[in-house]
């Protein structure tokens, strides 16, 4: 197996190498894979003109699993659209196919104070949100703004198929079934046809899991209810919009946007790898950055996409290790803590 190794900008190369560290370590121990590292975003900006280069799009599509740090930073905010790191981003998602993000939000207890939630609405909390990546209001039909009747009038159009919303519909199933067999999905049926869509095709996507609890939400009262009693929760699946508002506030709920991982999957659990949180450039080369979101991404690539079930729990293990040792980066640090960088 073959794993693209995209550090990115900020701090990216910093989180990349002790995750990499990780690997290195599954590999001492007989895991076979080998690395392939590559240019994404703002670096290869810098090196190539292009924030998604053609031999990364080569490295990208020949790899099994792509590991990702962060892209983006102030110096490129100046670039036209089609040249910042972010689009990058956007092109290998939909290279890739990308149309499965899976992110789990969990709070570790040795962190519960971190949360914005009191302790026992959130202690224990995990919950894996998957949203769909690839379609829904961001990609669909006629958008832009027009001078219509002597104004400005800005549109977009919400879209889904119900092929594309049949098979996030199956990835979540799958997974509610190595969970707690519980699934709610979330959309605004009252007011969009698109969403009633999704609705009618989720429900009949559930008859081929008897096993799983299908529950529906409205996305107005699921945003309330994240806050109110977020442990209600075990899987959810959304749209792309609903997910990428849902799936935020639900990282909130435990309090450490250094904790938190994230993966892309495509049809074949190819997927991209990385954590939740952005390139961080205010910390960047300062021994500072949480290299865990990171490490917790390759676990998750070790599950989804190796089938490495072992090796993951492995990595979570230390993980929890290591937070029950009280070692802390300061995104997480409290008083008391053995403090350290990014490399210890
Ligand atoms: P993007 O637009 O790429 O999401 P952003 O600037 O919105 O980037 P982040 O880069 O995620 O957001 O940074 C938000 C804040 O969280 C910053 O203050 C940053 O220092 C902090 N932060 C992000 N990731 C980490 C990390 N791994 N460790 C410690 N602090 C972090
Ligand atoms: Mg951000």
């Amino acid at each position: 197996m073959k794993i693209a190794v995209l550090a990115g900008d900020g701090i990216g190369p910093e989180i990349i190498a002790q995750a990499v560290r990780v690997l290195t370590v599954l590999q001492r121990d007989g895991l076979k894979f080998e690395l392939e590292p590559g240019l994404l975003g703002g670096c290869a900006v810098d090196a190539t003109g292009e924030p998604f280069p053609e031999v990364t799009r080569k490295l990208v599509t020949e790899a099994d699993a792509v590991l990702l740090g962060a892209v983006g930073g102030p110096r490129y905010d100046m670039l036209p659209r089609q040249q910042r790191p972010e689009q990058g981003l956007l092109s290998i998602r939909k290279t890739l196919g990308l149309f499965a993000n899976l992110r789990p939000a969990i709070l570790y207890p040795e962190l519960a104070g971190a949360s914005t939630l009191k302790p026992e609405v959130v202690s224990g909390l995990d919950i894996m949100i998957v949203r769909e990546l690839t379609g829904d209001i961001y990609f669909g039909g006629p958008r832009g703004i027009e001078q219509r009747d002597g104004q400005r009038v800005g549109f977009n159009t919400m879209i889904y198929s119900e092929a594309e919303i049949r098979r996030i519909a199956h990835v979540a199933f799958q997974i509610a079934r190595k969970r707690s067999h519980k699934l709610c999905s979330v959309d605004k049926m009252n007011v969009l046809e698109c969403t009633q869509l999704w609705r009618d095709v989720v429900t009949e996507t559930s008859k081929e899991y008897p096993d799983v609890i299908l529950s529906h939400m409205l996305v107005d009262n699921a945003a309330m209810q994240l806050i109110r009693d977020p442990k209600q929760f075990d899987v959810i699946v959304t749209g792309n919009m609903f997910g990428d508002i849902l799936s935020d506030e639900a990282s909130m709920l435990t309090g450490s946007i250094g904790m938190l991982p994230s993966a892309s999957l495509d049809e074949n659990n190819k997927g991209l790898y990385e954590p939740i949180h952005g390139s961080a450039p205010d910390i960047a080369d300062k021994n500072m950055a949480n290299p865990l979101a990171t490490i917790l991404s390759v676990a998750m690539m070790l599950r989804y996409t190796f089938n490495q079930e072992d090796s993951a729990q492995r990595i979570e293990n230390s993980v929890k290790k290591v937070l029950s040792q009280n070692y802390r980066t300061s995104d997480i640090g409290s008083s008391g803590m053995n403090m350290v960088g990014t490399v210890e």
